[in-house]
């Protein structure tokens, strides 16, 4: 039996691994679409930070364990798939051919439509390769512009303020991490960073870049030029699946896998950022994009590849946000339900902020800032579907009271 994975990230590795343990007589072969040690790119602020370095960020030291596992590890890129043959042919032609097949490509950075995004000082941070640049073009004092303070914008941010740069996000939304805070709490992080002496403009769109012997000039839609040393593009990621184009398989954005992670077509599977799974919170297709979801998804489908019956629940989307010391989080339905009711509870001074969205005696979701110990309770509630009873009524006037409510239920106490 050979098992062939596409993808070298958190996914395929993980995939690897298990396969190699479950099924130790299978021939087990990871495709490295990257030319790099098959690495973690949750690793990279970190690496920003120089408080690791790039070995720190590679998902098995040395290197020479893959071989030694018996995983053999492949460089290059699968330029395409066909299904009908069972393989698979790479950039430099070599075709290989398989019986089971992993899809683990993950995602890549994109581009909005905005004239200039190109040269050695516009950057996204999704790669190691993009660190490498970053850490030659961020150095202290430096001018540097980041574009979109989103999920990952928002990760980098902390990184590059800690490497000593001015400077300047510009979001083209009322406020930063839109699709995980409302107006107030995504504000509040806007207003704290400020604190933080990093300047933030919202509702600001990057219109132009140009090029000058002295940098970059960045203009915005507020009339402004600011000058960047760098520019680091976080405006919104896609899936890595072109490789599939031709074989008929089944996608939206990313290609649809059922709880099995199995994918339209016979003897495929699909893991991580670039896989379409079920919304725990909607029940409908959806792409989480994080780590946790991608290892967790891997495992499944590596067990099935492995002829081991496993099903992956939907998962939660869920999100945790340090920035600077300010934890930001949301889950599930933090946006809620027009049928369903809120609570509030929004604390300026002390930068404290929660909103629980409830529907029937449930909650599903939450947003929350300021607040470090309130993940486990919050994920607890919403991910065990727990029924609140008299609970609901005291949550909707004391929202703070989340820990002491889930202990009360844990102990079927009300
Ligand atoms: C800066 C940063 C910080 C992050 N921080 C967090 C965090 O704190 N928490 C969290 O949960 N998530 C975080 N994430 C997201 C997380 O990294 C991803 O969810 C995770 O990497 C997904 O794993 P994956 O294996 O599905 O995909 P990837 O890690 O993207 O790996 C896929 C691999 O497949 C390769 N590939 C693609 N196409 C081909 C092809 N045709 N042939 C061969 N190879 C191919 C890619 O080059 C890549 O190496 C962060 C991401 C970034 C960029």
């Amino acid at each position: 039996m050979h098992h062939l994975i596409i993808g070298a990230g958190p996914a395929g590795v993980r995939a690897a691994e298990t396969l190699r343990k479950l099924d130790p007589q299978s021939r087990v072969t990871l495709i490295d679409g990257e030319g790099e040690a098959p690495y973690s790119r949750m690793a990279i602020p970190y690496y920003l930070e120089g408080k690791i370095d790039e070995q720190g960020t590679w998902l098995h030291r040395p290197l020479d364990w893959y071989g030694e596992q018996g995983i053999e590890l492949i460089r290059g890129r699968v330029k395409s798939v066909d299904a009908a043959a069972k393989s698979v042919t790479l950039e430099n032609g070599t075709t290989l051919p398989y019986d089971r097949l992993l899809l683990a490509t993950g995602a890549r950075a994109v581009n909005p439509p905005v004239e200039g995004l190109s040269g050695a000082r516009v950057r996204h941070c999704w790669t190691l390769d993009d660190a490498r640049a970053i850490e030659t073009f961020a150095q202290k004092g430096s001018d540097v512009v980041l574009m979109g303070a989103g999920f990952i914008g928002s990760i980098i941010l902390e990184a590059l303020v800690r490497r000593g740069v001015n400077l300047t996000v510009v979001e083209i939304e009322d406020r930063m991490v839109p699709r995980m805070l409302d107006e107030t709490a995504g504000n509040m992080l806007k207003a704290w960073c400020e604190n933080h002496g990093v300047r933030v403009l919202t509702s600001t769109r990057i219109e132009r870049v140009g090029e000058t012997d002295k940098g970059l000039e960045v203009f915005t839609s507020n009339g402004e030029t600011l000058h960047a040393d760098l520019l680091v593009v976080a405006a919104g990621v896609t899936p890595n699946i072109e490789c599939m184009d031709g074989t008929g398989i089944e996608k939206r954005t990313g290609v649809i896998v059922n709880a099995r992670m199995e994918t339209s077509l016979p003897d495929v599977w699909a893991a991580g950022d670039c896989a379409e799974g079920c919304d725990f919170s909607t029940g409908d297709l959806n792409t989480l994009a994080i780590q946790p979801v991608a290892v967790e998804q891997a495992v499944i489908a590596a067990k099935n590849m492995a002829g081991i019956p496993a099903e992956y629940h939907c998962a939660l989307p869920m999100n945790v946000l340090d920035t600077m010391g300010l934890i930001t989080t949301s889950f599930g339905r933090h946006d809620g339900l027009e049928i369903g009711e809120r609570a509030v509870l929004h604390d300026p001074d002390h930068w404290r902020y929660i909103r629980l969205e409830f529907h029937e005696d449930r909650i599903i979701g939450a947003q929350t800032a300021g607040h470090v110990n309130m993940v486990g309770v919050l994920r607890g509630l919403i991910q065990g579907r727990m029924a609140l009873g008299p609970w609901k009524e005291r949550l909707l006037k004391t929202p703070h009271r989340v820990a002491e409510a889930y202990v009360d239920l844990a102990r079927g106490l009300s």
